[in-house]
């Protein structure tokens, strides 16, 4: 079996990254994530954007902050309302 590169969390290690028990991934690890939606592996899909300040942060539309490392792409999951509202400049 070939190996992957890209380094995978096991579930421990996505547990302490974001602070919180994965419960479903959707599409897979961003990198060089500016902005844009994405999922902290569980609820909706929320709209962020990296803090400039400290980039190993980004903020939701909403509100609310997550690490980096622990966004997945959103794929088809469901938005966050309030951040959809935003986004679509409400
Ligand atoms: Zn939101």
């Amino acid at each position: 079996m070939p190996q992957s590169e890209d380094k995978m969390y096991t579930p421990e290690e996505f547990e302490q990254a974001i602070g919180q028990k994965p419960s479903m991934l959707s599409g897979g690890r961003l990198h060089g994530f500016r902005e844009g939606w994405a999922l902290v592996g569980f609820g909706k899909a929320h709209h962020f954007t990296r803090c400039e300040d400290d980039i190993s942060l980004a903020e939701t539309k909403c509100g609310l902050f997550a690490r980096v490392k622990g966004l997945f792409g959103a794929g088809s999951w469901d938005k966050c309302k309030r951040c959809q509202r935003k986004v679509d400049g409400g």
